[in-house]
């Protein structure tokens, strides 16, 4: 690799990292005001805990940030992974299920990565940064260990090599992400109930079941679907807000 490429590599990667950082703070922040005025006082005690979950995220948005940005500029520059501008390079019925095999593939590592981080000893190194969020707020949606952030970082940046997905899809995958990290740690719950706790809901992944993961630990490990919480028979229902 001469000495623009890299150089071009490496800005990529700085950019995306203060992107990331942006994203963060910007999704976070706001679900935080929206918090504030919904449920006043309720991160009042947490002051110390929120700069310690800020203090990690923002680690966490360089760890994430990186190899996102080495592959947006393979993209760019040398053709790399299978993410398409061209929306008719595929039926239009692939950019939903693309969304979808995204979404559970996401789901399926997760669930399978944070449960084995549960195991005593791996949880002490890995996993016990983001435990330490004791109600958890919505600043803690990417209070990780960088060992931890390690683990997710690059489930997305791998998947644009194997799955096909079209920008608008791969934004909108993101923006869930983003959305439900945030939400899901806010503290209370910002689906109705009749959506929560009913149907849909006893499939997809709200505060409520995150919630309860946080709580009483061994349970309701998954990110975006109870799907493989219910099949091996992790999933203990929906906790309550006080
Ligand atoms: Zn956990
Ligand atoms: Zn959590």
């Amino acid at each position: 690799m001469n000495e623009p490429t890299l150089l071009a590599a490496l800005l990529s990667a700085l950019a995306m990292t203060g992107i990331v950082t942006l994203r963060y703070i910007l999704a976070s922040g706001g679900f935080a005001w929206a918090t504030a005025r919904r449920q006043p006082g309720l991160y009042a005690p947490l002051r110390q805990q929120i700069r310690k979950e800020i203090g990690w995220s923002l680690l966490s948005c360089i760890i994430f940030g990186l190899p996102a940005g080495i592959v947006a500029w393979g993209w760019h520059s040398l053709g790399w992974t299978r993410i398409y501008t061209d929306i008719d390079a595929y039926p239009l019925w692939y950019w939903p299920l693309s969304v979808l095999a995204y979404l559970a593939l996401h789901d399926t590592w997760f669930y399978w990565s944070h449960r084995w981080m549960h195991r005593p000893r791996v949880f002490r190194i890995f996993h016990a940064v983001h435990h330490a969020s004791r109600p958890p707020t919505a600043w803690a949606a990417m209070a990780f260990h960088p060992t931890e952030a390690l683990t997710q970082a690059f489930v997305i940046p791998l998947a644009v090599f194997c799955v096909p997905i079209h920008t608008t899809a791969l934004a909108f995958v993101l923006s869930i992400m983003t959305v439900m990290g945030v939400v899901n740690h806010m503290g209370w719950e910002i689906f109705p109930d009749w959506m929560v706790r009913k149907g849909l809901g006893n499939w997809l992944i709200t505060a409520s079941h995150h919630q309860r993961h946080h709580d009483i630990y061994l349970c309701n490990y998954g990110l975006y679907f109870r799907f493989w919480d219910r099949i091996c028979s992790t999933d203990k229902g929906l906790g309550n807000f006080v």
